[in-house]
């Protein structure tokens, strides 16, 4: 029998997990990236967990020292920069580029297509069949939505389905550890370090440099920072130095100049000297932060993944690995003769996983997202925050991420 053939419709991290595994179990893959040039270059930090490990291994990667940089301690620095709360930790903090790369490399070129974005899909009993916008067409058994939290084939099959703003972003920022004044560096570049200026977070933590190294002196610091932000400031943000306003994603570069100003002074004013100091030296720029859940994720031959079928806030760290186990969970179910029956087990094994890791996020956040509102609408939970409820959040993380998933495994 000649192999089925998936279209994987994005070629971020949650394409290409889907692309390796289908391989792995026999499906003959194409993924089509709507950018036109490689996405190496996208920088960011990523924390991981041993269940996203487990299954890079599954692909023959193995996760060894050059995939991240380990940590084993946390520390609360206070506003005058002093220590007062240090825990053990393990935790391996990796990045976008290098996990990309090592989920790329593996791919055949021909089975990676650049410059091809997704008008829409078409599908009947024989087949599905994608339609990009430069009108070509492609043919294939599967076709899967790995395209994002703005979701083109989300949007084809749920329309009503959109992102819910939290009520505050994320401001970050990386500077190479090169650029850290020694003092500093040696104080806080290896510890996973918070601060918890009233109503919100800074954590920080030392990532794979820009090129995915992760030698001592070519590594990078990664500084994300929640800030409680009304919409109509949102739209403040987003709008450039010529009055236009760029929806809820405005390119970093086009941040007024008087925004990342102010958003250094604040640094200056709410967060330990020595990590206010990493921000000041970078050039932050800001996330907003969205949360998002479909009631359905299989549509006939299409099946959604990754953030394209549930975003978490990022405070569960998750991202990556619920898209690794929604792509394992997709290719187990594909790997037998009856597609329809497969897809169906994924919807049931995936859909009460996203809505879980969704409500995780929620409750991380709602401290945050409470700001917002009247102190007298708060519950006791939105009213304070007690450094320790940060702490065991943070150290149970991977298993509250694993209680997720077995409870929606009983439930489905
Ligand atoms: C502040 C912040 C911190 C985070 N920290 C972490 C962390 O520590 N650990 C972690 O695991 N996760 C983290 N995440 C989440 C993580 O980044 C995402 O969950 C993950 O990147 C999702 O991958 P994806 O492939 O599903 O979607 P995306 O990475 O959004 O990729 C979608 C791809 O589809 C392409 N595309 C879109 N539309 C089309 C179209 N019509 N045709 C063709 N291609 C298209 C896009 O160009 C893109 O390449 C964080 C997120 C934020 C905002």
């Amino acid at each position: 029998m000649a192999a089925r053939r998936a279209l994987v419709i994005g070629g971020s991290l949650g394409g290409l997990l889907a692309a390796n595994l289908l391989r792995s179990v026999g499906w003959d893959v194409v993924v089509f990236e709507r950018n036109p040039e490689d996405l190496t270059g996208r920088g960011a930090g990523l924390s991981t967990h041993p269940q996203l490990i487990d299954i890079l291994r599954r692909l023959g990667i193995d996760f060894d020292e050059s995939m991240g940089v380990r940590l084993d301690t946390f520390m609360f620095l206070d506003r005058s920069g002093k220590s007062y709360l240090e825990a053990k930790t393990v935790r391996t903090m990796s990045s976008w580029g290098r996990l990309y790369r090592s989920l790329r490399d593996p791919l055949p070129s021909q089975s990676y297509r650049l410059g091809m974005s997704l008008r829409y899909v078409e599908q009947d009993s024989a087949g599905v069949t994608a339609v990009f916008t430069d009108g070509s067409c492609v043919q294939g058994d599967l076709l899967v939505g790995a395209d994002g939290v703005r979701s083109t084939v989300r949007e084809q099959f749920l329309p009503d389905v959109t992102p819910n703003y939290a009520g505050y972003v994320a401001w970050r920022a990386m500077l190479d550890e090169s650029d850290v004044p020694p003092d500093i560096r040696a104080e806080i570049f290896e510890r996973y370090t918070f601060c918890l200026p009233e109503g919100e977070l800074f954590l920080a933590y030392p990532v794979p440099g820009r090129n995915n190294e992760t030698q001592v002196g070519r590594r990078a610091y990664n500084i994300v920072w929640y800030r409680p932000t009304a919409p109509d400031t949102l739209v403040d943000l987003c709008t450039d130095a010529g009055g236009r306003y760029h929806g809820t994603a405005i390119p970093p570069p086009l941040i007024r100049p008087e925004i990342v100003a102010g958003i250094k002074a604040t640094a200056r004013a709410l967060i330990a000297p020595q990590a206010a100091e990493i921000f000041i030296r970078a050039e932050p720029f800001f996330q907003p932060i969205f949360d998002l859940e479909s009631p359905q994720i299989v549509f006939g031959r299409v099946a959604l993944l990754g953030d394209a079928a549930f975003v978490a806030r990022p405070h569960v760290g998750a991202g990556v690995t619920k898209a690794a186990l929604d792509a394992a969970s997709l290719a187990d179910a594909v790997a037998g003769e009856d597609l329809a029956a497969g897809l169906l087990q994924y919807q049931r094994e995936q859909l009460p996983f996203g809505r879980g890791l969704v409500g995780l996020g929620r409750q991380e956040g709602a401290y945050i997202s409470a700001q917002l509102k009247p102190r007298y609408q708060r519950t006791a939970g939105e009213l304070k925050r007690d450094v320790n409820d940060v702490l065991l959040a943070h150290q149970l993380r991977s298993e509250s991420l694993h209680k997720v998933l077995v409870a929606s495994r009983r439930a489905s």
